[in-house]
């Protein structure tokens, strides 16, 4: 026999998941409800509305796609490209690049605006890349590059892109929640995110959202959605459908209980509020890092994520030694490099409910401690 598994409580201060609001915990125990029950779409009408105020948007195409960020993004290159349609991909990073990777296997011609690690999307690039590609349909980028800390200017890249009649698909998972988003007011056509993240949920749903423009962009496709379980034209029926739902697939209920009351937790704090908390813990954390231990974010301090930090390892450190110190001894996860920064950044992440004070105290000592090897 096995016994019940008991996980350690960490302490997760790594570029997600971060720690879950232990409301949203108890949200996911109570009772299963089915994917069609009367009281379950009310659910989803309000998980609807508690998300259209998140990204700020009125944009009645606002909903969940029930998988985590990955497929969000999967499913906003499939239903926005059509075989041999040219999309600028700006990539500085890893998740920008596995935006290019889905949008070639898609059937997209894709044209990279490519962008140093560490440093926030060029509007000049990109806008290079457009004069040289009149023809391209789409311009997608990462808001928040969680793999280098760097935040880049959506606003003025969505700004640009539509000076050239290209439609814009922004990757806002580690932004929502944590740091100024107007999807509305950016003109941003398809935004997607996560909920293990800036939401302070369990990990496996996307919030996701189409602009009326984006809806009569898939509308009027020629070819068909390579996908069935993202393809726009299926899912609809089930999250929109007038009077009746139509079974798309098994929504993860309990799941969506929990991401339901992580948005009205959040809602309740108000999202300016929670933007505004996630910059004053941040800059907390730089000034700590910078005076005690003379650490520094490899990113220049305009293009910084707040709640997400790519921190410079010392040459002499050992990086995967002092994060294996910080989980054994302090229980407390951080993330490594990925790509091009492996081995020489720790991330670190004060997200959702880890936002706090407390949580900048714990991690600067732990740190302190297990770089002097206590
Ligand atoms: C985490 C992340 C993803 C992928 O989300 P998953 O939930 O891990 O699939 C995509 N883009 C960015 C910017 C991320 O930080």
């Amino acid at each position: 026999m096995y016994e019940t598994f008991k996980p350690v409580n960490r302490i997760l201060m790594g570029p997600g998941p971060a720690n879950v609001h232990p409301k949203v915990l108890e949200a996911l125990s109570k009772p299963t409800l089915g994917h069609l029950d009367p009281q379950f779409i009310q659910l989803m009408e309000e998980i609807k509305a508690l998300l259209q105020y998140t990204f700020k948007t009125n944009n009645e195409h606002t909903f969940v796609i029930s998988g985590p960020g990955s497929l969000g993004m999967e499913a906003s290159l499939v239903n926005m490209i059509e075989e041999g349609d040219k999309i600028i991909v700006c990539v500085g990073g890893y998740f920008s690049n596995r935006m290019a990777q889905i949008a070639e296997k898609v059937g997209g011609n894709v044209v990279l605006v490519k962008e140093n690690w560490g440093r926030a999307i060029s509007p000049e690039k990109l806008e290079d890349a457009l004069k040289q590609n009149p023809d391209t349909k789409i311009v997608a980028f990462v808001h928040a590059e969680t793999s280098t800390g760097a935040l880049s200017d959506a606003k003025t890249l969505s700004k640009i892109a539509h000076n050239y009649n290209a439609l814009v698909i922004a990757d806002v998972v580690t932004s929502l929640g944590a740091v100024d988003l107007f999807v509305d007011d950016w003109n941003l056509d398809v935004v997607y995110s996560c909920s293990q993240k800036g939401l302070a949920c369990v990990a496996g749903m996307s919030p996701i959202s189409f602009s009326n423009a984006a809806v009569q962009h898939i509308k009027n496709r020629k070819t068909k959605i390579k996908s069935w379980f993202n393809d726009f034209n299926l899912l609809e029926p089930y999250w929109f459908g007038e009077n009746k739902r139509a079974y798309h697939h098994t929504a993860p209920a309990n799941q969506f209980y929990a991401l339901h009351e992580a948005l009205s937790i959040l809602k309740e704090e108000g999202i300016e509020n929670s933007w505004k908390r996630h910059k004053e813990n941040s800059n907390k954390l730089i000034s700590r890092l910078k005076d005690e231990l003379n650490l520094e974010p490899i990113v220049p301090t305009n293009e910084r994520i707040p709640h997400l930090l790519a921190i410079k390892v010392p040459d002499e450190i050992d990086e995967a030694k002092v994060r294996k110190d910080l989980l054994d001894k302090f229980n407390l996860e951080i993330g490594a490099g990925l790509g091009d920064l492996a081995g020489k950044v720790w991330r670190i992440g004060l997200m959702g409910y880890n936002s706090n004070e407390k949580m900048v105290d714990y991690c600067v000592d732990s740190l302190k401690k297990a770089l002097n090897n206590v």
